[in-house]
């Protein structure tokens, strides 16, 4: 049997990792389910973003890129990442977006690995790292091509013309795992190079990227690291690439000497040559205080209670949802799963309407995939308990045949 809802308040009063809870602003009576696509709003974050637009924008104007360290913001709130990555100091800097990171750290690996050809990844990865080596293959004219091979088959399909392996080791619909520590090696034996998409990963589980002698890696500050709305994203560069080669979005702020005005571009020594253009400094300021949520925990403690709920959620469904046309659709075995779990349904748009009415939030991935993401930091064992009980409910009474549960918004 699995537990009801005392026995899960009491799990919530005994978890050593409830009083996080208090770090965020979360709306009254919502269960929220999507940490992994959209991180809660850290309690911390309105007041920092207040002041920075008030006192450092307003009073100190342009001084506040001195007074204020706003030009070390990339960097800071880089290394700080970089200790929940298993990174060390230099080796992260936070910049634009998750996809054009992807461009530069594979534009650095393609030319570290002249004559090779083939950058492989696996077909469940996340549709824009694919668009950005497709982009990036056409631009470069020089024959390299994208080969997509089944999660399971990624191993034994690294081969001599392998440039590179570009994998995202939490798949973002079935939160299946991949083995980055195995994968790397498999890569780095056959002479290529490994990138990892850390989206579903960093602030999530523990990833160690120097033990798995990863080569680079990017990640999205908006999901479970809780920055915010296109909160920017984090890039990873092993110390031993930094300097081997000089990514092509050649900005001014990755210039050795931006404010020496030259006209020739100079690559910055070590991670800096990764940044670009100007940081977006209010956002950057609202990421470092979604990460400084994550810091506060421990990673294991956080990854053990992620496990516990992920099981619980899947139990619950077992127990109470069966022979509604619901399937399992992440990994049974919570080490081999991210910390999301996923069920698909052929009505799984609507039904996932259907839970938000009720103050359920979840996600739905086409074509049929119902996705529930478990931020350990502030989901209590009561609210899994909750979602369940809501999905229970509008299977039983099929609430979600209700027309207006079926027209797609433009975000799903
Ligand atoms: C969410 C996600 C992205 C998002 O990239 P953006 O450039 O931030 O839009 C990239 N890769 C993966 C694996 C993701 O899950």
């Amino acid at each position: 049997m699995a537990p009801d809802l005392a026995a899960c308040e009491a799990l919530d009063r005994a978890d050593p990792l409830a009083v996080h809870r208090e770090a965020f602003d979360l709306p009254e009576g919502a269960v929220y389910l999507d940490g992994n696509s959209l991180g809660a709003l850290p309690r911390a974050t309105a007041a920092r973003v207040a002041d920075c637009v008030r006192r450092e924008w307003g009073q100190d104007l342009i001084t506040s890129w001195n007074r204020a360290d706003w030009i070390g913001l990339p960097r800071r709130v880089g290394d700080k990442i970089a200790r929940l990555v298993g990174a060390g100091p230099g080796e992260v800097v936070v910049a634009d977006s998750t996809s054009i990171n992807v461009f530069k750290v594979l534009s650095a690996a393609l030319a570290l690995r002249p004559g090779r050809r083939t950058i492989l990844s696996d077909t469940g990865n996340f549709p824009t790292d694919l668009y950005m080596a497709q982009g990036l293959s056409r631009l470069l004219g020089a024959g390299h091509h994208l080969r997509l091979v089944a999660p399971e088959e990624v191993a034994g399909a690294i081969d001599a013309d392998t440039a590179v392996v570009m994998l995202t080791e939490v798949d973002y619909r079935s939160g299946r795992r991949h083995d980055m520590r195995a994968l790397t090696a498999a890569a780095h034996r056959a002479g290529a190079l490994a990138i990892w998409d850390l989206a579903h990963s960093a602030g999530a589980l523990p990833v160690d990227l120097a033990g798995c002698e990863a080569d680079f890696a990017v990640g999205c500050g908006y999901k479970f690291l809780n920055g915010g709305p296109g909160a920017p994203a984090f890039l990873h560069v092993a110390r031993r690439h930094q300097d081997g080669f000089a990514q092509p979005l050649s900005g001014w702020l990755g210039h050795d000497a931006p404010f020496a005005f030259e006209a020739g571009y100079r690559p910055a020594a070590g991670i800096g040559r990764y940044a670009c253009g100007t940081p977006p400094v209010l956002s950057m300021v609202a990421l470092e205080c979604g990460v400084d949520t994550v810091l506060a925990a421990d990673m294991a403690a956080l990854r053990a209670k992620s496990m516990r709920l992920g099981d619980l959620f899947v139990e619950l469904v077992e127990e109470r949802c069966a022979g509604h046309g619901i399937a399992l659709a992440c990994p049974r075995d919570a080490a081999a799963r991210g910390s999301q779990v996923s069920f698909t349904h052929p009505d799984g748009y609507a039904i996932v309407q259907a839970l938000v009415a009720r103050g359920v939030i979840g996600d739905f991935r086409a074509p049929d995939v119902m996705r529930f993401g478990l931020a350990p930091l502030y989901l209590r064992h009561a609210d899994i308990w909750r979602a369940v009980d809501a999905l229970a409910g509008i299977l039983a009474s099929r609430a979600h045949d209700d027309p207006r549960f079926r027209r797609r918004a433009a975000v799903t």
